[in-house]
């Protein structure tokens, strides 16, 4: 007989093989009905916003949206390193998004040095290192730099989170001449972050770049 590891799940505390039980998982809250561009909930195909003024990246695939309890995992998985919530969230990402074509790479969306020396990690570098051994994906973490430590975006209305991440993102000279690369974020909010960072990978001359995040606000 297999030896499975009981423990308690991290949501509702009753006895699990996984770090959240079946019951719990089944109830998470999937984002649907999201516009194929930018991720905002739409009833279909293209937002009015899109439709206006398309973003710098193609697709935009959110597995869940940031509410309860999303929020409280991610919270867990970003600032008390649970590495288990945040293995599980990028082992459902794999096994959720669906992407008509596979990208050559993943990016995680960096932190500041400075941040990252304080977090002792990025929790986006950890998603994409588990969504690339769940799908086979090479991921790289070292060719794009956040050189500006950027002021906290919450508080900011969008022309201000613009102008606050404008030259906020290098990248090395690419090694590999990528034509499809995807960019991954833990929480997308209005997307000025991936925007600055998928147009720096668009000057490098990548033809495509898609955003695949766990959460969407
Ligand atoms: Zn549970
Ligand atoms: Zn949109």
């Amino acid at each position: 007989m297999p030896f499975i590891l009981a423990q308690s799940c991290f949501l509702c505390g009753d006895m699990s093989s996984l770090a959240i039980c079946a019951p719990c998982l089944a109830d998470l809250p999937y984002h649907h009905n999201a516009c194929l561009a930018c991720g905002n909930l739409e009833e279909e195909g293209v937002c009015y916003h899109c439709q206006q003024e398309l973003p710098p990246y193609t697709h935009t695939q959110a597995l869940f949206s940031y509410v309860y309890p999303i929020n409280k995992m991610i919270h867990a998985a970003k600032f008390y390193h649970n590495l288990v919530i945040l293995n599980l969230l990028g082992q459902l990402m794999a096994q959720h998004l669906r992407y008509d074509e596979q990208p050559e790479v993943l990016i995680p969306v960096p932190l500041h040095p400075q941040r990252l020396r304080q977090r002792g990690y990025n929790q986006s570098t950890e998603l994409a290192k588990c969504i690339s051994k769940h799908t086979g994906i090479p991921f790289d973490y070292k060719v794009c730099h956040r050189i500006k430590n950027t002021v906290s975006q919450r508080s900011l209305s969008a022309p201000q989170r613009h102008s606050n991440l404008q030259g906020a993102f290098i990248l090395k000279p690419l090694k590999e001449k990528w034509q499809h690369v995807v960019l991954i974020d833990d929480v997308m909010t209005t997307g000025a972050t991936v925007k600055e960072m998928a147009i720096v990978f668009k000057e490098a001359g990548v033809r495509r770049v898609d955003v695949w995040c766990c959460a969407h606000r």
